[in-house]
Parts: structure tokens; sequence; C-alpha cells
């Protein structure tokens, strides 16, 4: 049986996982949040005191930590030898952990191997930053969703306030932009556009617009 999918990819804060989460309801797919694994990974880094630049200890260690995916009510949790994670991963400490651990092909491979296999079972929508271009290269339909530093930093900015975080914007888009960076020149699979993918900049776009020209797109070649 064919299972279908669509990659959404592109740089921190661009509302990826919103978008996602929403497209995958209404078409009733499984959402796969691919940074929430490398997220886990981090928080396994930072427990055990690894830097991320020791990329030594960071590849000796891959194999002790077991990232696995589960749904509850729908909701995709990430286990962390067996430990749920899923609300311990979304600090700033992990998100730049997974930033910078994320670089090493080893980490990479690991996580491809788990996205891929879950392709394999179900309709997914995933998202991430190499999606498209490396992880499932046949998706049915790419999108590279992307927006200005500033409007992702800000998007950020209330993000953090509605938690109850003070934060200060031009804080958070210098490390957006080091983050952007960062995907966007490492050697192993770096964040870029496919050839095939749409280019969907949201910057002026409300969330419900850019999932129903999704939604729309996938109708079209379904
Ligand atoms: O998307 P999110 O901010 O949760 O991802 C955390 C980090 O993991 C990103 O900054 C990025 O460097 C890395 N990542 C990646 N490839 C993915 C998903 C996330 O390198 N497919």
């Amino acid at each position: 049986m064919k299972h279908y999918s669509i990659a959404i990819d592109g740089p921190a804060g661009a509302g990826k996982s919103t978008i996602a989460k929403k497209v995958a309801k209404h078409l009733n797919f499984i959402y796969v949040d691919t940074g929430a694994m490398y997220r886990a990974l981090a928080l396994y880094f930072i427990r055990n005191n690894i830097a991320s630049a020791d990329k030594e200890k960071i590849e000796s260690s891959c194999n002790d930590a077991d990232v696995t995916i589960d749904y509850r009510d729908g909701e995709q949790q990430v286990l962390l030898n067996d430990e749920n994670v899923t609300q311990l991963i979304r600090t700033e400490e992990v998100g730049n952990m997974a930033s910078a651990s994320s670089v090493y092909p080893v980490v990479r491979l690991k996580l491809v191997e788990l996205q891929r296999n879950l392709a394999k079972k179900a309709d997914v929508v995933m998202d991430g930053r190499e999606i498209g271009t490396f992880v499932l290269p046949g998706a049915d339909l790419k999108i590279y969703l992307t927006a200005s530093s500033m409007e992702r930093a800000k998007r950020r900015f209330l993000e953090l306030k509605q938690r109850g975080i003070t934060a200060d914007i031009n804080e958070i888009e210098k490390d957006i932009i080091e983050r952007d960076n960062r995907d966007m020149n490492r050697e192993f699979a770096p964040l870029k556009q496919a050839d095939d993918a749409i280019l969907l900049d949201s910057s002026d776009m409300t969330i419900d617009e850019v999932a129903e020209y999704i939604i729309k797109c996938y109708e079209q070649i379904r």
C-alpha cells in the first residue's frame, strides 16, 4: 500500500511545526516533528555533560541514547531511553545544543533511519531541514517554508512571552541567524530548498492561509 508523504523544510521559527500539525490533522496524516528527535539527543548530551564540540564523545555516546517516537491522542511523544521527554526539550538550551550537535553525520544518520521508517508505515507530514532533499527525496509534496529573520524572531518572542518568559527580540534574531547559518552551511545534508519544492514565504501570511495553501497543493497532486 502506498503511503503519502509531505515534506516541510525551512529555517528555525518559520512556523513549520504549527502548520505541519494543522495539515496533518486535516488530511488525517501522522505529523512527524524531526526537530524533536534532535532535541531529545541534545538533552542526552546535556545531561551527560558532553560538549557539542566534543565530536568523539558525541559519536561514541550516540549508541547509548535510544530515541523513539510514540503517539498519544494523536500527538507525537519523544522517548529518550524510554523516558518521555516531550515536555523537557522545548528550552533554548536544548535547542542550541540540538543545533550544534546535529552537524555530525553520526547523529543525523541515526535519526534519519527512524524518520524513514515512520514514513514507510504511514502517511506523514514531516517537518525539518532536509526532509525533501535527503530524508524523503521521493516525497509526494515538498514545501520550503520561510519568513524574514525579524518576523521569525517576533513570533518566537511572542511564543516565549505567552509562556511567561521575557527575552530580547534582537538577541532572538541574532540567535536565529546563527542557527540558519549553521543549518545551511553544515557539510552533511544542509538546509536548502529542494529543486522540486514549492517556496512559501509566510512573512505576510496567516497560519491558516499557509496550511490551506499546502492542503490545496496536496489535493492537486493526489
Ligand atoms: O526544529 P527545531 O528547532 O525543533 O530543531 C532543533 C534543531 O535541530 C535545529 O536548530 C536544527 O539544527 C536541527 N534539525 C536538523 N534537522 C532536522 C530537524 C532539526 O538539523 N530535520
